[in-house]
C-alpha cells in the first residue's frame, strides 16, 4: 500500500519519549518530515538525533509547553517556517494524575482539562488555516482506553479523554468540507514509560513489585502482553496518511483487546 507519507510535513505533539516519539519515528520511516515538540531541549534534541540517524528523514524539534496558548501558536508557525506546511497533526499530550475524586482540588482539574483537552482545542485552532489553504489534511488524537471504559484510580483521564471523543466527532462534521479527517486513538497498555509509572504506584499501594502488577494486567489482555508504541504507531500513520481517504470522526482502540465494552 502507498502512503503516500513522501515529504509530507508532520507535527506531533509531545514526542521527545514514548507514543508521540513512535508515532514520529513511524513517520520518519515513511519518508515524511518530521516537527517534534515537549518541554525538554536536551531530550528533544537526542530523540530528534536518534530519528535521523536511522531514517535520514528531516527533522526539527521546538520546546513548547502544549499548555500554554501562545506556545502552541509560535510551534505550528514554526512549524510553517521550516517545513512549509503542516500536512498532518498529531495531538498527544502528557497524562494527567492519577488519582479518586476525593483527591483532586479545582486546580487539578483545570489543570487536567488545560493539557488534555484545551491543547487539542489549540493546536487544531492553529493548524487548521493551513492545512484549508493546502487542501486538507489528517489528524490524529491520542487519548485512553477510558473513553471507552472507565479506568479505575483514573478520574482525570476518564472525564478529559471521553470530551476529546465528542470533541472529534464534532470536528469531523465541521471540517470534512475542507478535506480534513479527524480520528481518536486509545491505547489500553502499551509499554512506555507513563505506563511503568502507572504500574509502580498500583504495586506501592498493593504492596507488589512492578513486574508482578504487569503481569497481572497482562493476564487480563486477550492477546496476552502490552503492546508496543510501533505497533500503535502504525495505525496513527495509516490513518494519517493518503491511504486513509474515508476513514473520519471514529475512535478506536489499540489495546490488545483488553476493554470488553461494545
Ligand atoms: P510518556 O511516555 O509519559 O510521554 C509523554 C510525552 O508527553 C513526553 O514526551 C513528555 O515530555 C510530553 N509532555 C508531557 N507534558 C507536556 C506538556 N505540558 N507540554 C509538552 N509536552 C508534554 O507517555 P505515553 O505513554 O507516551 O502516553 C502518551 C499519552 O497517551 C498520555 O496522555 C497518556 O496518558 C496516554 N495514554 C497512554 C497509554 C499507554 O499505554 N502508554 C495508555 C492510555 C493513555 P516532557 O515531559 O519532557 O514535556
Amino acid at each position: 500500500m502507498d502512503l503516500g507519507l513522501i515529504g509530507k510535513n508532520v507535527l506531533v505533539l509531545a514526542s521527545s519519549k514514548g507514543l508521540g516519539k513512535a508515532c514520529a519515528l513511524e513517520f520518519a520511516r515513511e519518508g515524511a518530515n518530521i516537527m517534534l515538540t515537549s518541554r525538554d531541549e536536551e531530550q528533544l534534541s537526542r530523540t530528534a538525533e536518534e530519528i535521523k540517524a536511522e531514517t535520514g528523514a528531516m527533522v526539527h524539534y521546538k520546546k513548547c509547553d502544549i499548555t500554554q496558548r501562545n506556545e502552541i501558536d509560535e510551534l505550528v508557525a514554526e512549524t510553517v517556517e521550516k517545513l512549509g506546511s503542516v500536512d498532518v497533526l498529531v495531538n498527544n499530550a502528557g497524562g494527567p494524575p492519577a488519582g479518586m475524586f476525593n483527591d483532586f482540588e479545582d486546580e487539578h482539574w483545570q489543570g487536567a482539562f488545560e493539557l488534555t483537552l484545551l491543547s487539542l482545542v489549540r493546536s487544531v485552532r492553529a493548524v487548521t488555516p493551513n492545512m484549508r489553504r493546502n487542501g486538507g489534511g489528517r489528524i490524529v488524537n491520542i487519548a485512553s482506553s477510558s473513553f471507552k471504559q472507565p479506568i479505575d484510580g483514573l478520574i482525570l483521564s476518564n472525564t478529559f479523554r471521553t470530551a476529546i471523543n465528542g470533541l472529534s466527532k464534532s470536528l469531523s462534521q465541521e471540517l470534512g468540507k475542507d478535506g480534513i479527517l479527524i480520528n481518536t486513538i486509545g491505547p489500553g497498555r502499551i509499554g512506555t514509560d507513563r505506563i511503568g509509572e502507572l504500574d509502580q504506584m498500583v504495586a506501592d499501594k498493593k504492596g507488589l513489585t512492578a513486574e508482578e502488577v504487569k503481569a497481572g494486567m497482562e493476564s487480563g489482555i486477550p492477546l496476552g502482553r502490552y503492546g508496543k508504541p510501533v505497533e500503535f504507531a502504525r495505525m496513527v500513520v495509516f490513518l494519517c496518511s493518503g491511504a486513509n481517504t474515508y476513514i473520519t470522526g471514529q475512535s478506536l482502540l489499540i489495546d490488545g483487546g483488553m476493554v470488553k465494552a461494545l
